[in-house]
């Protein structure tokens, strides 16, 4: 901790006061040895959990072929970890970078090129308040929160804000502004609080912008990779999105990112137009490749279906009980307990008690474990959920 403090940026606050040295499955452990349920996940990244046998084997395959070759060569497991990308989403190409941030900056030139090749003043593009898209200057432009943005102007022109679920809004906007060239939408705000978007809303304005030639970008970073319970999230809202945009659960824990986009777009992005040095590399696919063919077995969907259903209800029946909890919001395995009360609290006491679970939007608490917790493990965590609700109602 004190390392920490001396040779690290702030940036992150105070950390909690744990550090993991090691895991398995859908547990974590300390150094001292203490054994934590991981109802986090690292933020919705640790799709097989921790030191998933077939995963590990895999990793340390690739770490003994090489592991960086550049994208001056062919790839194969870039090529593999595509075809798997493709066929779980849409037909279309996809493009691999390092991050969420990275892979919305992709998506956003993309955009940008393609509106250009209509008109060149049709480059603006809309996101929604509460939304998240990142921290680089392009996803932070796109990123529809002050408290994200403040201190860092001028942002990237060309951003327009209107709010969540509010079709009218949008459709007055795509109507009377001609420059429009692409939306950029989470369908679960994330980072947001868990808030879900209207079926309704996000169909409307989909056909809205397919009439007027203005892309749709889904923002899949968090809700991508199995999280809601299918492959990506936009298949629950019977929409075709033109481009996706994935990251956090892809890799496994392993830094990777993807924009995926469909085929008429791709001549958008001819040669020398965009890149990365690390993205795509052997090592980062090998981790897609291998997450993707989990995610292609029905067992795994089956499961987020049977432990969703199983938290979801035991939810129900506290929400009853504890005033303290407002709502309970999610899909899947991407869930939020929104409270009454400041949720950070209720974090810390959870982690003394062995259970990690994080707090988003000051009082929205989030689940996210791996996608292949176990029942038992799953209730044992709604347990020490439970007990310290109780104890937090009655103090
Ligand atoms: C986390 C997140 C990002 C940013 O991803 P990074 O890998 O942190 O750059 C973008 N969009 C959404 C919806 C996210 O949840």
């Amino acid at each position: 901790m004190e390392s920490d403090r001396q040779y690290l940026f702030q940036n992150y606050g105070d950390r909690l006061p744990v550090c993991f040295t090691g895991g398995d499955g859908s547990f974590l452990y300390d150094q001292d040895g203490r054994r934590y349920i991981d109802f986090f996940a690292g933020i919705a990244v640790s799709t097989l959990g921790h030191a998933h046998p077939g995963f590990v084997k895999r990793l340390q395959a690739q770490l003994e072929r090489p592991i960086h070759s550049s994208n001056w060569f062919y790839n194969r497991e870039q090529a593999a970890a595509g075809k798997l990308v493709g066929e779980l989403s849409f037909p279309g190409k996809t493009l691999f970078v390092n991050s969420g941030t990275e892979a919305n900056e992709a998506a956003l030139k993309l955009a940008r090129a393609h509106g250009q090749s209509i008109s060149p003043d049709r480059y603006e593009i809309i996101s929604f308040e509460g939304s998240f898209h990142g921290r680089t200057f392009g996803g932070m432009s796109a990123t529809a929160q002050e408290k994200i943005r403040r201190g860092f102007g001028p942002l990237v022109p060309g951003f327009t804000y209107l709010p969540f679920n509010d079709l009218s809004a949008a459709g007055r906007e795509i109507e009377r502004n001609g420059r429009v060239c692409a939306v950029i939408t989470e369908l679960i705000q994330g980072e947001g609080g868990i808030r879900i978007t209207d079926r309704d809303f996000i169909k409307k304005l989909s056909a809205m912008c397919a009439k007027r030639n203005i892309l749709v970008i889904i923002d899949e970073v968090q809700t991508g990779v199995g999280r809601t319970g299918r492959a990506f999230a936009y298949q629950h809202f019977g929409i075709r999105p033109d481009i996706i945009t994935l990251a956090k659960g892809l890799g496994g824990g392993v830094p990777v990112g993807a924009m995926h986009a469909r085929n008429e777009l791709s001549p958008l992005f001819g040669r020398g137009v965009h890149g990365t040095t690390f993205g795509g590399n052997h090592l980062a696919c090998a981790a897609v490749e291998y997450i993707l063919k989990e995610l292609k077995k029905p067992s795994l969907s089956k499961n987020v279906s049977i432990v969703s259903d199983f938290i979801f209800e035991r939810l129900r029946v506290m929400k009853a009980k504890y005033p303290l909890i407002n709502e309970v919001r999610g899909m899947g395995l991407h869930i939020g307990i929104e409270l009454s009360v400041p949720g950070m609290d209720i974090v810390k006491k959870a982690l003394l008690s062995g259970l990690i679970i994080n707090c988003t939007a000051e009082k929205v608490i989030r689940i996210m474990p791996p996608l292949t917790i176990s029942m038992k493990t799953a209730r044992e965590g709604m347990n020490i959920l439970e007990t310290i609700l109780a104890s937090e109602a009655t103090a």
